[in-house]
């Protein structure tokens, strides 16, 4: 289940990390009277009342500090703006925090006022009353109805988790589930095996579309999972929009792919290693990483943004670093969408 981000913001020693600490019963931040003293965001991850349920504290450095890491502390702040689900703002009356809360009302981002008087469950409960209340968006979308049979196909090769199932194949399987359809997982090996089942959809690995494809009925719907957390994190038609850019590349064209976590990339990683790959194919282009929070101020360098999956990043991260490509006028898309693309399959596959 997506965690709420509920993200602290005030002016330096204004007392977040304090705060922060008493919401969690426990020190979670380094607390002191020397201003300045939460440089990097902290986290914590909870479990909230009031209906709040799983959530993610985020302590932030304070935003007008003007000392030399000001800057660079200040940067990081506005970078967790776009991990937000809920702001919570101290001292509200500051210049700083003004501006703040402008932005966040600019980027649909709710904010909670903190105020002196207020005490924990006062505030959490204002936060869950601040929560967005958006309808539950499945991530199969129209794709299913009860009933429904799925065939799931996961590859089990070096880049798979051992022992695991990734994130985003576990959420679509509990969905199915949930909906009433009859999930049936296999690997590209046990494939046609799986078939016998008559399935309403296959959802695949976008890593093996081709050989999916391949495989079964041409009538038969067919998608990938990173096109259905792309259509439920962000606005997959952008994506799909962007994904055109690929076919316009030339030679030394910047193309920035940008990671939402930070992660030790493996030799099959599809960021780093098969999407540059498939570039590079095509035009000999660019290929630069952003990876966690360094995503780029300035992106107008860029001929194409690919996003990737975002599986732990909530939505707002995605349609903030979407907003500000479209400004930039910069086209985006994500990773199973230019996969799609790259291997020739974007009209052949389903899209919520
Ligand atoms: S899809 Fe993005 S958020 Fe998920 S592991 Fe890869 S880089 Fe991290």
């Amino acid at each position: 289940m997506e965690r709420i981000h509920i993200a602290f913001f005030g002016p330096t020693n204004s007392g977040k990390s304090t705060l922060v600490n008493a919401l969690c019963g426990q020190e979670v931040s380094l607390v002191s009277p020397q201003p300045g003293t939460t440089t990097d965001p902290v986290r914590k991850a909870i479990e909230l009342p009031y209906g709040i349920g799983p959530a993610v504290l985020v302590d932030t450095a304070g935003i007008d500090d003007a000392s030399v890491l000001g800057p660079e502390r200040k940067r990081r702040t506005e970078a967790v703006i776009g991990q937000t689900d809920v702001a919570v703002v101290l001292q509200a009356k500051d210049a700083a925090m003004k501006s703040l809360l402008e932005t966040l009302r600019e980027a649909g981002i709710p904010s909670v006022v903190y105020e002196k008087e207020d005490t924990p469950d006062g505030l959490l409960q204002r936060i869950a009353q601040a929560l967005p209340r958006e309808e539950k968006r499945f991530l199969t979308g129209n794709l299913v109805k009860p009933g429904d049979k799925v065939v799931l196909v996961m590859p089990q090769d070096s880049e798979a988790p051992k022992g695991r199932i990734i994130l985003p194949q576990v959420q679509v399987i509990r969905e199915l589930l949930d909906r009433g359809c009859i999930p049936c997982c296999c690997t590209p090996e046990t494939l046609r095996k799986a078939l016998e089942c008559s399935p309403a959809l296959v959802i695949t690995d976008s890593q093996v579309f081709r050989q999916v494809n391949a495989a079964i009925p041409a009538d038969l719907p067919l998608t990938s999972f990173s096109i259905l957390l792309a259509a439920q994190k962000g606005d997959v038609r952008t994506f799909v929009e962007g994904a055109g850019a690929i076919d316009k590349l030339q030679p030394g064209d910047r193309v920035l792919i940008a990671e939402a976590c930070t992660h030790v990339p493996d030799t099959e990683d599809i960021g780093r290693i098969k999407i540059p790959a498939l570039l590079r194919k095509l035009a000999d282009v660019r290929v630069e990483i952003a990876a966690g929070n360094d995503f780029p101020d300035d992106l107008t360098p860029y001929a194409l943004i690919i996003h990737c999956g975002a599986c732990v990043a909530n939505k707002f991260l995605v349609r903030f670093r979407t907003g500000k490509a479209l400004l930039a006028g910069v086209p985006i898309t994500n990773y199973g969408i230019a996969l799609a693309k790259l291997q020739g399959m974007l009209d052949r596959v389903r899209i919520p």
